[in-house]
């Protein structure tokens, strides 16, 4: 059989339809097992009290431990116009937990990331933590980074109403040079409303649209929690009904059990049409950075699969990483 070399897969990039990526908590815990540059820990729902010691506000409001999950009650406690100004400490709080984060000084697999897909790829997070926006940055002198679409808002994000511009939230706006205004995050409540923040629904607008013409759909450590079910349908209406997808390919980046997955994302997917590696390095983004939409079309239609032998190097320094991926951005340029 014939295969896609290596040669041939750096200097193929004619592929104009995005990979787009969707990152769920789990993306981020992965790329953070040990928090940040500071040691400061990602939350999960079930420790989320604890880690950002929200106690003493809910004592406050009545409530003592064992805590109930933190969804439920800050729902509870936003529905109660007697707690309004509870509320507004507990998310200032959150909002500082957050915003304090820093990337660690050697590449993450957010770096990583972000230079295995091209400016004509998307990303779009449900995370509110600023490691995306924060390794985009500074990777954006390698070259431009795929597009980013924060779901729920980003404490990394601010946002320029005289320009429509998306910035650093600690930068000035580069045309007006005025002080951007935090991007509203939304607060975990069961139905969320993406639809009443205008840029909110900017992020869902502009990644609908990139995902209504996407040619892979990776799904990265998200579980489609039930309280998701309006993010998921709306993720559905735009990739479209299984039964128009004979050449789109799913990939779902998780430690479960492909059938598990398969029946998870079964309105997604057609047929066969998915493939769910345990881990990032493995995924085909890894294998193929800059080219996975190249590199999948001359699999499934060409019959010219690839060797498989290429990872991005996770231990890299980023000169090492960057003598890596050159190649592939020196291609792009010709
Ligand atoms: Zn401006």
């Amino acid at each position: 059989m014939d295969i896609f070399s290596e040669k041939e897969e750096i200097d193929r990039t004619n592929f104009g339809r995005p990979h787009c990526f969707l990152l769920g908590a789990g993306a981020s815990l992965a790329a953070f097992p040990n928090g940040d540059k500071n040691g400061r820990v990602l939350p999960v729902m079930d420790n989320f009290i604890e880690v950002l010691q929200l106690e003493h506000y809910l004592n406050r409001a009545g409530y003592e431990p064992p805590y109930d999950n933190f969804e439920n009650i800050y729902a509870e406690l936003s529905s109660k116009p007697e707690h309004k100004e509870i509320v507004s400490e507990l998310e200032e709080v959150i909002y500082q937990y957050f915003e304090g984060m820093e990337l660690p000084d050697e590449p993450t697999l957010y770096d990583h990331l972000i230079l295995s897909l091209r400016e004509k790829d998307v990303i779009a997070t449900f995370n509110w933590d600023p490691f995306l926006f924060q390794a985009a940055a500074r990777n954006n002198h390698i070259k431009k980074s795929p597009k980013l679409f924060f779901l729920h808002g980003s404490v990394a994000i601010g946002i320029c109403h005289n320009c429509s511009l998306k910035i650093n939230v600690h930068a000035l706006c580069p045309k007006c040079n005025e002080r951007t205004q935090q991007s509203r995050i939304l607060y975990p409540v069961t139905e969320k409303n993406y639809t009443d923040d205008p840029f909110i629904k900017n992020e869902w607008d502009a990644f609908r649209h990139y995902l209504s013409q996407g040619y892979i759909f990776t799904i990265f450590g998200y579980g489609a929690p039930v309280s998701d079910v309006e993010a998921v349908k709306l993720l559905s209406e735009a990739w479209g009904k299984p039964e128009d997808k004979s050449l789109e390919e799913i990939e779902i980046i998780d430690v479960l059990s492909k059938e598990e997955l398969g029946n998870r994302w079964e309105e997604f997917i057609h047929t066969h049409h998915y493939r769910t590696p345990e881990n990032f390095y493995v995924s085909m983004s890894s294998r193929h950075p800059r080219r996975t939409c190249e590199a999948l079309w001359e699999c499934l239609m060409m019959c010219k699969p690839s060797d498989e032998k290429v990872e991005i190097p996770k231990d890299a320094s980023f000169a090492d990483l960057y003598s890596f991926i050159n190649p592939r951005i020196e291609a792009e340029k010709a």
